[in-house]
């Protein structure tokens, strides 16, 4: 199997060298916060190895901190997997293995491997040393193997306050790599978890509990963050003195991180606690389902990771290569419709009162054989408001005084008159259309400079637009002092647009091309007819 990056590389080693005969990965969420596209960067290379290799991936719940946890991100986290359209192996909850960690926990105490401390937190961060200096040796750390089993068990029953002690690994206080000064294991904690309710009082840290988890569950290659490559050696540590026979891997990949947001839980949760957005789905947040609910599609954001690539290095990708990604899949996958956000009045002076005319819209104009959709044309249509000016700045092409303008898929228009309101505001155009102008007729070469969208009044459906951008402003930066960072015009409603009729009948959720205007998804019906929500603008200088 060709390896297309370091960590495929890694596997292919092992089966060759028959380390592994199989491949087991697994994704391993903490249920306090929703997902957001850096998981999704972790979701692609799991079960993308997974599905290269034919091997399996457990979706694991790493749930050994009650206090953050809860059901409700248990559930989101699962609805977003299944609609990036992985299907994980077996569903686990580190919880579902809390009296195995006490096991070899007390496993540890007999091999003399693991003591009872008394020292407070803050009592152990002073003597823990720094990168220059050793650590020193916790008064508690020569406690006989009895004692030690005695304790454990004696905070396990409840029977010392919170913070009161700790169950520590005794490993070495001089390792030059900090993590290896006897980490804390065990801490005494009474808060209710989402699963195992108050049965526990002791609850098992990240360090001890993970390589378990992925020993447990015969993980070979244990995928995480750089961020964890200085825990590697405990990592093996644990597994090696809890005697697993197949240790698993730990393998180290650069997190993603994009310009322009913020990507970590802690501080998406602060944007929701804060009202700052409309919760953790909001369109405008890096979420999984933020995106999902803006309309993003799952194969634009597979693809985005894919163009990402999975690298040993830090690097900060640039937002608008997910939003290339995200245009580049709707172009083929959301049809063309019109939309007039500002509608003007145009009458067609020229044009019988009752007269019709079908006009076919294609769907997909860059396909020859695209599917088309009909509409009608008639004496009175809207047009953009910016479509039409009386005092037209320099370079401006599009109707004006005496000039002419061509509707998209139907005739051209030549300028005739204003009608205003008491107050000088334009309220309508009266334009003639030139006869046989229409794209293959005698008189469609005549020259004009733009083609705009148009509805027919008699045919227009009302409608609102959600107009999302981004929810910070320009920043190099991601996560660089971010909350004076917030766009406060993120979201622009819009409530008296028009679109075609072909809108009517669509079915929720789906994505539209509104010419010279943006992609929009079909979001319901809102208080002004059909609600739609701007998944991404057309254009955008980022070039791949
Ligand atoms: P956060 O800092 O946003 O809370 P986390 O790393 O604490 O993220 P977890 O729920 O522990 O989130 O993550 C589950 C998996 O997703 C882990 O394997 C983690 O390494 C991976 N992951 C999280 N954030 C990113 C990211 N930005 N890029 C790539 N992988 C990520
Ligand atoms: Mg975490």
């Amino acid at each position: 199997m060709e390896a297309t990056n370091f960590i495929e590389n890694i596997i292919n080693k092992d089966l060759e060298s028959g380390k592994v005969k199989s491949v087991y990965t697994r994704f391993p969420p903490e249920p306090n916060g929703y997902l957001h596209i850096g998981h999704a960067k972790s979701l692609c290379i799991n079960f993308g190895i997974k599905e290269k290799y034919n091997g399996k991936c457990n979706l694991r719940y790493d749930d050994t901190n009650p206090v953050k946890e809860e059901v409700e991100y248990v559930d989101a986290i699962r609805e977003d997997i299944k609609w990036l359209g992985f299907v994980w192996d077996e569903e686990r909850y580190a919880s579902d293995y809390f009296e195995q960690f006490y096991e070899y926990a007390v496993m540890l105490i007999k091999k003399g491997l693991a003591y009872v401390c008394d020292l407070s937190a803050e009592e152990i961060r002073e003597i823990r040393g720094t990168l220059t200096e050793p650590g020193k040796e916790s008064p508690y750390r020569n406690r006989s193997v009895e004692e030690n089993l005695r304790l454990f068990q004696e905070m396990r029953e409840g029977k010392y306050a919170d913070g009161e002690k700790v169950l520590r690994a005794k490993i070495d206080m001089a390792s030059s790599n900090m993590n290896m000064r006897d980490p804390v294991m065990y801490r005494i904690l009474r808060a209710e978890h989402h699963r195992t309710g108050d049965k526990w009082l002791i609850y098992p840290m990240y360090d001890f509990a993970h390589p378990l988890e992925d020993a447990i569950e015969n993980i070979t290659h244990s995928i995480c963050t750089l961020e964890f490559e200085d825990h590697r050696p405990l990592y093996d540590w644990f597994v090696e003195h809890c005697e697993f026979e197949n240790p698993p891997q730990q393998i180290e990949f650069a997190r993603l991180e994009i310009t322009n947001t913020v990507m970590s839980k802690r501080y998406l949760k602060r944007l929701v606690d804060q009202g700052l957005v409309d919760g953790w789905d909001d369109p405008r947040m890096p979420t999984l389902s933020g995106m999902r609910k803006r309309g993003y599609p799952p194969e634009a954001i597979k693809n985005f990771c894919q163009k990402v690539g999975v690298a040993k290095a830090n690097s900060v990708v640039d937002h608008r290569l997910l939003e290339f990604c995200v245009r580049d899949y709707l172009n083929t996958n959301a049809p063309r419709a019109m939309m007039v956000e500002k509608p003007l009045k145009i009458i067609i002076d020229n044009w019988e009162e009752g007269r019709f005319e079908t006009i076919e819209i294609p769907d997909y104009p860059q396909n020859e054989d695209s599917a088309t959709h009909k509409v009608r044309f008639g004496k009175e249509i809207f047009i953009d408001r910016r479509d039409f000016s009386l005092n037209p700045p320099p370079k401006y092409h599009r109707l004006v005084v005496g000039g002419k303008i061509r509707l998209k898929g139907a005739y051209i228009l030549e300028y005739a008159s204003v009608d205003k309101d008491e107050n000088g505001e334009v309220v309508a155009v009266h334009c003639n259309y030139i006869e046989d102008s229409r794209s293959g007729q005698k008189n469609s070469k005549i020259k004009v400079k733009s083609t705009v969208q148009w509805v027919n009044c008699e045919d227009a459906l009302p409608c609102e637009l959600y107009k999302y951008s981004s929810l910070f402003l320009e920043q190099e930066d991601a996560d660089e002092n971010w909350e004076e960072r917030i766009n406060p015009n993120s979201l622009e409603i819009v409530k008296d647009a028009v679109v075609e009729p072909f809108l009517a009948d669509q079915e929720i959720g789906k994505s539209f091309q509104f010419m010279r205007e943006a992609y929009y998804k079909l979001a319901g019906k809102g208080e002004n007819g059909l609600k739609f929500y701007r998944i991404v603008e057309l254009k955008d200088s980022f070039k791949l």
